[in-house]
């Protein structure tokens, strides 16, 4: 997969929110945390990793960002039209910026990579019989993060 000349649509479920990846994700993750599941509203969000600098950000006006308790430090933007998550903007310190997209806003499925991983499972609500590693609790799920992204 090329990463030149990219031009990924992306919306939110009404399609108010619309923005536009110009890179392939890095990775992609399920994520089992209670937050990502009260966000998403939804047993887990599955979820594609882009670099900052790839993905435009929604109109201002178009989205809500609100940061949620506990950390990681993630900016998560709903929109303001269906309050369903658009996207998220992750600074982690020291490392680049990454914006994190919910699969189901991407409307071209044929560039998501596979899912690297279930992260945080021990918070899952439902079992997911796949044959993808499951990382339970706080720090394997982060120092996987942290190698998924040192590898991209
Ligand atoms: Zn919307
Ligand atoms: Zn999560």
């Amino acid at each position: 997969m090329s990463s030149t000349d990219t031009n990924i649509k992306c919306a939110c479920e009404c399609g108010a929110t619309t923005f536009a990846a110009n890179g392939t994700p890095l990775f992609r993750l399920i994520c089992h945390c209670s937050i990502c599941q009260r966000f998403n509203d939804a047993p887990f969000a599955d979820v594609a990793v882009f670099r900052a600098k790839d993905v435009d950000t929604p109109s201002k006006d178009s989205v809500r960002y609100e940061r949620w308790r506990p950390p990681p430090n993630i900016r998560r933007g709903t929109c303001v039209s269906c309050g369903a998550p658009a996207i998220e903007l992750f600074h982690p310190p020291l490392l680049p910026k990454l914006t994190i997209v919910p699969v189901r806003n991407i409307g071209q499925h044929e560039i998501l990579p596979e899912p690297s991983a279930h992260i945080f499972y021990e918070s899952r609500l439902v079992d997911v019989a796949d044959d993808l590693p499951k990382y339970q609790g706080y720090w394997s799920s982060q120092l996987l993060f942290g190698r998924l992204l040192m590898r991209a």
